[in-house]
C-alpha cells in the first residue's frame, strides 16, 4: 500500500467491524494511516435482511449449521449471551437505544476513578458519537409507551417515565432522501417506517448502523474491509514488544474450507472483536504463546448489566404493541434498576417459542418444576402460548437492567468430546449476575394485567438456571497498570507497543445502561491519543 514501508503490509489491522472497530477504522484512516479491518462475519444489503424471525439462518450465527445471521447466542455455564456478527457487528442487530451513562457508579467505581476525571473525559466524545450516530428523541406516543406509562405508576414511580433516544433516521416514513447528517458525503437514507423489525437488522434501510456512518466514511477514506476472515492468531513480528510491528494471522471464517492461513504485517494492531472475540483471541493468544507478556487480569472482571428479559403477551387476538421502533421507552423503578419496552414488530412471532409462562426464583431444577406446576395449573393458557401466531404484534418484552457490581471471569477450558478447548465463564472475584430479577417477574407480571394477558420468562432462562444479557462487557479493562488491567486508560495493552483494545471488553464497570454509545465515546478518546502518520 502506498505510503508503507516494504516491510509492512498496512500501518494497521483491525480486528472486527463493531462500535470500537469502525470507529477505529475510521479515525486512524483520517490521521492518514492506511487500515485493513478483518470481520468474520459477512457483509449485509439491507434488502438482504430477515423479513421474520422464522427466518433463522439470517437472523441467527451458527456457522457450523450453515446460519450465518447477524446474532450469535452463547450458552455459557453462568450466562447465556446474545452478540453481534457481520460487517457493522453488534450494530445489525442492536435495537439503537444510545444512553449516556448517568449513575456516577460507572464514572466513580474504583477500577478506574484514579485514572482521570472520566465523566468530564468522556462528555465530548459522547457528544460525538451522539452526532456520528445520529441519536435523536422522536415523540413516541403508541400502544406500547402508554403501556410502559401504566406500569411506572403501577410501580410507584410515575416521574421515571422518559422515551428512549435512538440512533434512527426517522424523516418521512419510507422516503428516501440525501444523505441527511454528514453534508452529502453519507449513503442516502430512507425514513424509519416504525415496523419495529430493528432486531432483525432493518431492510428499510432507517436504522443508524455503523455501515451506514463510521463504516461508510471509512472506506471511502481507503480503509478495506475484508469479510468473512477470522484473526486467529497475534504475534510481534520479532517475538519482542510489538515494537517492530504485529504479524497477524487470519482465515476463512469456519466451516469455510480452512485453506492458508492469510499472514498480514502492520505497523499497529487495534483488537476490536468484542467481550467474546477479542476475550477469546486474547485467551488463545497467551495460551499458544503468542502474547505472553499478556496481563494476567486477562478474562477477570467480565461483567453484564445484570439484565433479565421477561414479556408479557395480550390474550385478545386484536391486541396491537407494534407501531414503533423496537425499544421506545425507560422507566427506572429505582436509582440502580432501569427498564425498556421492546417489540419485534409483527414479524417476531418465530421468538414465541423462546418463552414459556413467567417461572419466580430458585435453582434449574426448581424452575422447571414451577413451569410444569404453571402448565398444569392453567392447560388452556398454556397451550394459547404455544400458538405463536400474532405473537409478536401481542407482546412486549421487557429488559430490566441494574447497575449493581457484579461480575465473571472468561477462561479457556478443555473440550469433553472434541480436540481443543473453549471458552467458558468462571466464577469471578465479584459476585456473579442473578439469574431472578424479582423487580424484572413484578414488572411482567404488572404489564401483563394491564394487557389482559400472560407474563413470560425466557425458556433459555429456566431451562439452563442462568440470565441472559446482550450486553457483555470487560475481559480486558482499563486499569492502573498490569495487576489490576489489561489495558491503560488509552486504551494500550499493557506489556506491549502499537497493540490496543478499542470495544466493550475495555469497560471496567457497568453503565447500567446499554453500553454501545459508551464504546464508541472511548473509542473516540482512545485514538484521539494515536499520532497522526508522519508526513
Ligand atoms: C439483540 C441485541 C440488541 C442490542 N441492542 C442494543 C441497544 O439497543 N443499545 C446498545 O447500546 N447496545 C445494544 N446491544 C449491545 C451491542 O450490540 C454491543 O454492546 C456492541 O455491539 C458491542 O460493541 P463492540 O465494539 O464491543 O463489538 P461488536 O459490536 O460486538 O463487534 C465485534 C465484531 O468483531 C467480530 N469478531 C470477533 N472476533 C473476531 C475475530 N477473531 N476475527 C474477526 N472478527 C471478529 C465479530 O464478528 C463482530 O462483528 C444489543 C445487542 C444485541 C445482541
Ligand atoms: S422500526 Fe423498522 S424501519 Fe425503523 S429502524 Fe427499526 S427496522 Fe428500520
Amino acid at each position: 500500500m502506498s505510503g508503507v514501508p516494504a516491510s509492512f503490509d498496512v500501518d494497521w489491522v483491525v480486528i472486527g467491524s463493531g462500535f470500537g472497530g469502525s470507529v477505529s477504522a475510521l479515525r486512524l484512516a483520517e490521521k492518514g494511516h492506511s487500515v485493513l479491518v478483518l470481520e468474520q462475519g459477512r457483509r449485509w444489503d439491507d434488502e438482504d435482511f430477515a423479513a421474520s424471525a422464522w427466518e433463522t439462518a439470517k437472523a441467527q450465527w451458527a456457522p457450523w449449521l450453515g446460519m450465518r445471521g447477524i446474532m450469535r447466542i452463547t450458552p455459557f455455564r453462568d450466562v447465556n449471551v446474545l452478540s453481534g456478527v457481520g460487517v457493522g457487528g453488534g450494530s445489525l442487530t442492536w435495537a439503537n437505544t444510545s444512553y449516556v451513562p448517568h449513575s456516577g457508579a460507572f464514572y466513580e467505581h474504583p477500577q478506574w476513578a484514579a485514572l482521570a476525571d472520566w465523566r468530564a473525559e468522556l462528555a465530548p466524545h459522547y457528544a460525538t458519537a451522539q452526532h456520528m450516530l445520529g441519536v435523536t428523541e422522536p415523540p413516541f406516543d403508541g400502544p406500547s409507551e402508554r403501556l410502559m406509562q401504566g406500569l411506572a405508576e403501577d410501580l410507584g414511580v410515575p416521574g421515571s417515565y422518559r422515551t428512549t433516544p435512538v440512533a434512527v433516521f426517522m424523516g418521512e416514513p419510507g422516503v428516501e432522501v440525501d444523505d441527511p447528517y454528514f453534508g452529502g458525503e453519507g449513503p442516502r437514507r430512507t425514513g424509519c417506517t416504525r415496523c419495529g423489525q430493528c432486531i432483525l437488522g432493518c431492510r428499510v434501510g432507517a436504522k443508524n448502523t455503523l455501515v451506514k456512518n463510521y463504516l461508510w466514511l471509512a472506506e471511502r477514506r481507503g480503509v478495506r474491509v475484508l469479510a468473512d476472515r477470522k484473526v486467529v492468531d497475534l504475534r510481534p513480528l520479532d517475538g519482542g514488544d510489538g515494537a517492530a510491528g504485529w504479524a497477524v494471522e487470519h482465515r476463512a471464517t469456519p466451516p469455510a474450507l480452512r485453506g492458508r492461513v492469510s499472514t498480514v504485517r502492520a505497523r499497529g494492531v487495534v483488537i476490536a472483536g468484542g467481550t467474546l472475540g477479542t476475550n477469546d483471541l486474547l485467551l488463545r493468544c497467551r495460551s499458544r504463546g503468542s502474547l505472553n507478556r499478556l496481563s494476567p487480569r486477562v478474562g477477570r472482571l467480565v461483567r453484564t448489566n445484570s439484565e433479565s428479559i421477561t414479556a408479557a403477551t395480550a390474550l385478545q387476538p386484536a391486541a396491537d404493541y407494534t407501531g414503533d421502533v423496537t425499544i421506545t421507552a425507560s422507566i427506572y423503578p429505582d436509582e440502580h434498576t432501569h427498564i425498556t419496552n421492546n417489540t419485534y414488530g409483527a414479524a417476531g412471532d418465530g421468538n414465541a417459542l423462546l418463552f414459556v409462562p413467567l417461572v419466580g426464583a430458585g435453582s434449574r431444577a426448581a424452575r422447571v418444576l414451577k413451569l410444569l406446576g404453571a402448565y398444569a395449573r392453567r392447560p388452556l393458557r398454556g397451550l394459547r402460548s404455544l400458538n405463536p401466531v400474532g405473537w409478536s404484534r401481542r407482546t412486549i418484552m421487557l429488559t430490566t437492567m441494574q447497575s449493581v457490581d457484579s461480575s465473571l471471569s472468561l477462561a479457556l477450558r478443555r473440550r469433553r468430546l472434541w480436540r481443543g478447548s473453549v471458552m467458558d465463564t468462571t466464577s469471578g472475584a465479584g459476585t456473579p449476575p442473578a439469574n431472578f430479577l424479582p423487580v424484572a417477574n413484578a414488572a411482567a407480571e404488572l404489564a401483563a394485567r394491564r394487557m389482559g394477558g400472560y407474563a413470560q420468562s425466557t425458556v433459555l432462562d429456566v431451562a439452563r438456571g442462568v440470565p441472559s444479557t446482550a450486553h457483555i462487557l470487560g475481559g480486558a479493562v482499563i486499569g492502573a497498570g498490569p495487576e489490576t488491567g489489561v489495558v491503560d486508560a488509552r486504551q494500550r495493552v499493557f506489556g506491549y507497543t502499537g497493540l490496543l483494545i478499542c470495544d466493550g471488553s475495555v469497560m471496567p464497570a457497568n453503565p447500567g445502561v446499554n453500553p454501545s454509545l459508551t464504546i464508541t465515546a472511548l473509542a473516540e478518546r482512545a485514538i484521539a491519543h494515536v499520532p497522526a502518520k508522519a508526513g
